[in-house]
């Protein structure tokens, strides 16, 4: 029978060994010790540790002197395979490399993909650790340069939700 063969003795007894190890730790180390044992994150009281290269949402990034770094070589609102960055090009006094006027990002259709990250050859753009990203209000996910929602910034939607 088919299903007989799912039963591997050797997985059976790893597991269960596994298992022994982690009641032991509960009962004789935790307890006696009244060591709390977490083995997950209590959210949102405690902000969880994301990975590295966790993909949050799109931030546009300033340089040192707090200059937009953004060229508008427009290949990140190209690749985008949903079509959510639009950006205008202009100029800035001073400033000899294009300025992007308006940057605007649909976050609501972005599937966090990073093609545009990727695709940005001047380190202008990341996706950053912000993971809560919901709202009550569909005009919250419409990111552009200004206002209270920008795409310097975190959103607001998820102040709680930044891990460091
Ligand atoms: S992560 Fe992907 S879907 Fe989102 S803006 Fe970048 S390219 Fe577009
Ligand atoms: S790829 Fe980078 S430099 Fe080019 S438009 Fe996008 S953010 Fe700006």
């Amino acid at each position: 029978m088919n299903w007989l063969k799912a039963f591997n003795p050797s997985d059976i007894a790893g597991g269960m060994k596994l298992t022994g190890k982690r009641f032991r730790q509960v009962l004789f180390t935790a307890n006696r010790r009244k060591v709390p044992m977490h083995f997950v994150a209590e959210y949102p009281e405690v902000k969880v540790k994301l990975a590295p290269r966790y993909r949050g949402r799109l931030t546009m990034i300033k340089d040192e002197q707090g200059e937009i770094k953004c060229v508008c070589c427009l290949a990140c609102e190209k690749i985008c395979p949903t079509q959510v960055i639009t950006i205008i090009k202009g100029k800035k006094e001073g400033r000899k490399m294009p300025f992007p006027t308006r940057y605007d990002f649909e976050m609501e259709r972005c599937i966090f993909c990073e093609f545009c990250v990727e695709s940005c050859g001047f380190d202008s753009i990341i996706l950053n650790h912000q993971f809560e990203l919901a709202t009550y209000n569909r005009e919250d996910f419409s990111l552009g340069m200004e206002g209270s929602e920008n795409m310097f910034e975190n959103s607001a939607v998820g102040k709680f939700s930044v891990a460091e």
